[in-house]
């Protein structure tokens, strides 16, 4: 098994390769012939099984392959949102999309609180394709009126157990609320209670379940 023979493009096998990845993990074997059947999807998958790349690089190909239909003139929307629980980790999963994608004429930026709004909101007037957000500051951006979500087309919920353990459902739900109803959805999660499955219930449409 080879990333090539998962059916991804040839710019995102070379970004991997150069990052010196051989062989896909288990979980990028079945997340990724999963998510580029364009489906919704489940996965049981920790920290440090390559779930990251498991979602960052199938996202990566159907954002270039699919061309965004968004207004003809000015900035194409935003299409992509991966939603994660910590400004850390939410900094790092940034940096792989950038990584993953750098032969690919794709823009992301990494939205997180604890720093200045402002120069997230300068950013925000320049096209972005993929954005990466804790969800605090992310609901603050659309009280402000700065970020338009309604023309997302694929959706992920990263670590979402520890989503709900931080306390952020409401704000995961708020943001729900803002999306279009036709999109892709994602969900991962190490740990699989009673409040994940009910996330997991009203989120996904007929999903793709995978654990690892
Ligand atoms: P993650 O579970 O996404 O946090 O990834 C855990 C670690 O595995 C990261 O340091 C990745 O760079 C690395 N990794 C991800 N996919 C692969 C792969 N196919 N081969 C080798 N290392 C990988």
């Amino acid at each position: 098994m080879s990333f090539a023979t998962l059916g991804l493009s040839e710019e995102i096998v070379r970004a991997v390769t150069e990052r010196g990845y051989t062989v896909p993990t288990p979980i990028q074997s079945q997340a990724i012939p999963a998510i580029l059947s364009g489906g919704d999807l489940l996965a049981g998958a920790q920290t440090g099984t390559g779930k990251t790349a498991g979602f960052v690089l199938p996202i990566l190909h159907l954002l270039t392959t699919n061309a965004a239909k968004g207004p003809s003139e000015g900035r194409p929307p935003i299409q992509a949102l991966i939603l994660i629980p910590t400004r850390e980790l939410a900094a790092q999963v940034e940096e792989s999309v950038r990584e993953y994608g750098k032969y690919l004429k794709l823009n992301s930026m990494v939205m997180i609180g604890g720093v200045n709004i402002n120069p997230q909101i300068s950013r925000l007037r320049s096209r972005v394709d993929i954005l990466v957000a804790t969800p605090g500051r992310l609901l603050d951006h659309v009280q402000q009126k700065t970020l338009d979500l309604s023309h997302i087309k694929i959706l992920v919920l990263d670590e979402a157990d520890r989503m709900l353990d931080m306390g952020f459902i409401r704000d995961i739900k708020k943001v729900l609320a803002l999306l279009p109803k036709h999109r892709q959805n994602l969900l991962f999660s190490a740990t699989f209670s009673d409040e994940i499955k009910a996330l997991a219930d009203g989120l996904l449409n007929k999903p793709a379940m995978i654990e690892v």
